[in-house]
């Protein structure tokens, strides 16, 4: 069996990975880089050469994982691909966005090699979409819908999106695990991953936090308290609270945590702008309510939050109004995107509050301005002017991935006989290993360099 990590650099970017078992070629996620651009933001697929693709498995349907899949798809268009109901409506949505922002900064960025794909090849690429459930075990069909006997599937909920999923592969006599994204502790409307508590012979493993401790005593609960505070003063001085977050996932995990102050009396009614995708994402949870494990079923989001829905031409006269909150895509405030646009408004404004709720890639602009202190400059886009940061900022850790200490704890826990560290930057990776070393001396940790072929 060989595990062959096909990202370009040891980081969270374009994750995939090829797993070659009993003469069957696996394909788990196909992400696009959210920083690089053109051909360097696809992962790079050239170990699987001219080999068929038996299958493939998406976790879910962050851009990191499944935003180059319609591209690798033109060249196996016969291979069956396997994902979760709400992974597949949610992915539909993501990826013709994609094509429309690929379009964009075809013109805008010169990047002529864009779109890597267009809406039709989205839709080719879905004909291949092969739904199933979490908790079904499934054999796997081959590129000519042969079903793969020796090799067993099954999904696991890892509470990190809509219908985010861990993998249990049976091949072989072993089981391998790969957990995608994963959150054991619950959020707003997700509830944390119930994962496989034994039985795992080797480990495929996200590391996204291993480089943030968490603070001591550190509770959910505390921390919405902390923000609704924090809300309120923001308010109090006479201004909007601006807070970048992902379209999918942060978005509904906000906009639900908001309902629930609102409910419980913390916040009063409040006019809330979220981005275009943020809203066609977030009906798809208001559909799926029955279909998936979470907080408050019967939540309607839309419904209940009547958000403002800010079209991408209207985001340039769009004004940071007082008591309202800006929930705006990207996360990372990406150049050319809602929040990073809107954004250069309130930088330098000191009664604005800009909040930060989630990870973001410390050489994103949302990662240089958590880095940039009171009263230093800081440019929002390559070559734009330089912005003195003047409003207040502050972080809250409402993250959609398991803590270090967590992820450490299951793995512990599930005692494999092998662990592959991907999914982080150097420093997380490095705080696994050295970690996971300490503490299972019996089992051989792995941090596989991209192109590297592993035998596990
Ligand atoms: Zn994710
Ligand atoms: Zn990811």
């Amino acid at each position: 069996m060989q595990f062959i990590n096909l990202t370009r650099r040891l980081e969270i970017g374009a994750n995939s990975y090829l797993l070659k078992t009993a003469g069957h070629n696996v394909l788990l996620d196909a992400g696009l880089h959210p920083k690089a651009s053109g051909l360097d933001a696809l992962p790079d697929f050239s170990p699987i050469g001219e080999e068929i693709l038996d299958a493939i498995v998406l976790t879910h349907a962050h851009q990191d994982h499944v935003g180059s899949l319609p591209y690798l798809t033109r060249r196996h268009r016969d291979t069956p691909i396997y994902m979760t109901p709400a992974t597949a409506r949610v992915a539909n949505i993501m990826l013709h966005n994609s094509v429309n922002v690929m379009t964009r900064q075809r013109e805008d960025a010169n990047i002529p090699e864009y779109p890597l794909f267009t809406h039709r090849g989205v839709e080719l690429c879905a004909e291949s979409w092969e739904l199933r459930p979490i908790g079904h075990a499934f054999h796997p069909n081959d590129s000519s819908r042969n079903e793969i006997k020796n090799m067993r599937m099954r999904f696991f909920d890892a509470g990190h999106i809509l219908g985010s999923a861990g993998v249990l592969i049976e091949s072989e006599g072993r089981t391998i695990f790969y957990t995608g994204d994963v959150n054991f502790d619950a959020q707003s409307i997700l509830q944390g991953a119930e994962f496989p508590n034994e039985g795992v012979d080797v480990l495929i493993m996200e590391t996204t936090r291993g480089d943030s401790p968490s603070a001591k005593n550190f509770t959910r609960a505390e921390e919405e308290l902390r923000f609704t505070k924090s809300i309120q003063e923001a308010f109090d001085r006479g201004g909007a609270v601006t807070i970048p977050v992902f379209a999918l996932g942060k978005t509904q995990e906000l906009l639900a945590m908001l309902w629930k102050m609102r409910h419980q009396g913390f916040l009063p009614s409040v006019p809330i702008y979220i981005g275009g995708l943020s809203s066609k994402i977030t009906s798809v949870y208001d559909a799926l309510t029955s279909n998936t494990r979470r907080n408050f079923p019967e939540l309607q989001l839309l419904q209940e939050m009547s958000p403002y829905v800010v079209g991408g031409p209207d985001i340039g006269s769009l004004y940071p109004r007082k008591h309202c909150i800006f929930a705006l895509s990207s996360g990372m405030m990406s150049e050319n995107t809602l929040s990073n646009i809107f954004i250069r408004q309130i930088l330098e404004v000191p009664h604005q509050s800009l909040f930060f709720v989630g990870y973001a890639d410390p050489e994103s602009p949302a990662g240089r301005v958590r880095r940039t202190l009171p009263g230093e400059e800081v440019a929002l886009q390559a070559g734009g002017p330089l912005l003195k940061l003047k409003c207040h900022r502050k972080e809250f850790n409402f993250s959609a991935h398991s803590s270090r200490e967590t992820l450490l704890a299951y793995a512990v826990r599930l005692r494999p006989k092998t662990i592959v560290l991907i999914h982080g930057d150097m420093l997380a990776l490095e705080w696994f290993r050295n970690s996971l070393s300490a503490a299972l001396p019996q089992t051989k940790i792995v941090l596989p360099e991209p192109g590297q072929t592993v035998d596990l």
